[in-house]
């Protein structure tokens, strides 16, 4: 069986990756004509860890991510509601990592390299078509080369060829009116010197974290500044790196001074700022036809709340090798995926459209917008507890849950 894979970004990697493991030929088609490590911070949560660490990553993740200690939601003062262990100190098996996209992404590049061989990975292979019949699969390419192969999986991300061609009337991602900068900066550690600090609410949120130490021993920490704009603002097509400016985010935040940390002070230190519009696109009804399925962002953008774009891309990746090992058949395996993979995915899609777990720093906003003297008279820990947990369970990342569940490695190759 020969797998086409479509898109080298971190879902198609990880496929690539998988599929190898469990024994089945696959060959990547990237679009961009060079592999450079673009985009800022990411976090992969234990779910995501455990999947590549069961590839045999665990040590190459260990080397470029910084692993996340402690996770932290305050209002817009710097005053805590929410402080909790992550990672292995909360108990799971596997890390959670902060680390730079494009240095992970280069990672799984190099790996899938010399585990599958430089000939199955191409790169300035753009998609522009596909066709199949019940022998198998043809992908047809900008540059006007073809691919042939038994099935055909679409990680092309948001603005999938492959969605688009399943879809023709879809139309753009969709916009919720928040648009974000992006950027990292040099800055002394904060608080564990590992820390994930969210602060705000819905409508003004800056989110920081450090995802590796400079020679000098500051840490790089990848921020993001969020604020809501008016609903007639123009929409701008989602761009990984659209420059942004420090003064456009600057003014939003100049009086986030905490205690802990010194927002404005991190926003001055930006290297480059990138602008983003929070974009997502519904659910879909199916993935799949006959031997093409999508996967990734190509299946479920999400909006970057709660941390699991990635990791859930790398979680479809292994369900799909798994399947694909096991079942009798193509069609089989694909209809398996899909069937676990959409309907989860989607829940996660749906929570980030209501803010996901951050949703305990919009509720103690909105009964205490100038802040409080003793947080039990504004929210109960069982009450921001079950919001925090209950966006792990549906996420996938409950750690009793993931901690138990049996390998995602198809039996021959665990
Ligand atoms: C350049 C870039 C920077 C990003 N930066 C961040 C970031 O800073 N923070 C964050 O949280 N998320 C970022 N993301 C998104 C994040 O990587 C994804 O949400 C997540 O990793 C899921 O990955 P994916 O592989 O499904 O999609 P993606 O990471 O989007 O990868 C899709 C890949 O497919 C390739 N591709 C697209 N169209 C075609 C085509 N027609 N033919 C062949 N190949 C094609 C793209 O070049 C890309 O490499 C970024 C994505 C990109 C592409």
């Amino acid at each position: 069986m020969r797998a086409i894979i479509i898109g080298g970004g971190i879902g198609g990697l990880t496929t690539a990756l998988a599929l190898h493991a469990a024994g089945i030929g696959a060959e990547v088609f990237e679009s961009a004509a060079e592999i450079r490590p673009l985009g800022v911070g990411i976090n992969l949560q234990p779910h995501a860890v455990r999947e590549l660490s069961e590839l045999g990553l665990g040590e190459a993740l260990a080397g470029v991510g910084v692993a996340t200690q402690e996770f932290v939601y305050a209002n817009r003062f710097g005053q805590e509601i929410w402080a909790e262990p992550r990672g292995l100190a909360a108990g799971y098996h596997w890390p959670q990592y902060s680390i730079h996209r494009g240095r992970l992404q280069m990672l799984l590049w190099e790996a899938a390299r010399v585990r599958l061989g430089d000939a199955c990975l191409h790169a300035g292979r753009r998609l522009v078509g596909f066709r199949q019949d019940a022998a198998g699969v043809a992908a047809r390419f900008a540059d006007g080369s073809r691919a042939e192969g038994d099935l055909l999986v679409a990680a092309d991300g948001i603005h999938s060829v492959v969605r688009a061609a399943f879809f023709p009337n879809e139309g753009p991602p969709k916009w919720n009116g928040a648009l974000l900068w992006r950027a990292t900066s040099l800055a002394p550690p904060f608080r564990t010197g590992a820390s994930m600090v969210q602060a705000g609410h819905r409508d003004r949120k800056f989110v920081c974290y450090p995802i590796g130490t400079a020679p000098d021993g500051r840490s790089i920490v990848n921020w993001i500044g969020e604020t809501r704009l008016p609903a007639d603002h123009p929409w701008a097509r989602e761009d990984w790196n659209r420059p942004g400016r420090v003064a456009d985010v600057l003014p939003l935040f100049a009086d986030w001074r905490f205690e802990w940390l010194d927002v404005p002070a991190l926003i001055r230190a930006a290297e480059a700022v990138y602008e983003f519009p929070m974009v997502d696109r519904d659910p879909l009804p199916w993935w799949t036809q006959g031997r093409v399925t999508l996967l990734g962002d190509a299946a479920h953008p999400m909006y970057p709340i709660g941390s699991n774009g990635a990791s859930q891309a790398i979680l479809d990746a292994r369900w799909l090798a798994l399947q694909l090992a096991t079942q009798p058949g193509i069609e089989a395996a694909l209809a398996a995926y899909e069937a676990a993979r959409r309907p989860a995915t989607a829940a996660v899609v749906e929570a980030n459209r209501g803010d996901g777990p951050d949703r305990v720093m919009d509720l103690v906003h909105g009964r205490a917008p100038m802040g409080f003297h003793r947080l039990e008279s504004v929210a109960s820990q069982a009450e921001l507890a079950a919001l925090v947990g209950g966006y792990k369970r549906v996420a996938g990342f409950d750690p009793a849950t993931l901690n138990a569940r049996e390998s995602w490695s198809p039996p021959q190759a665990r």
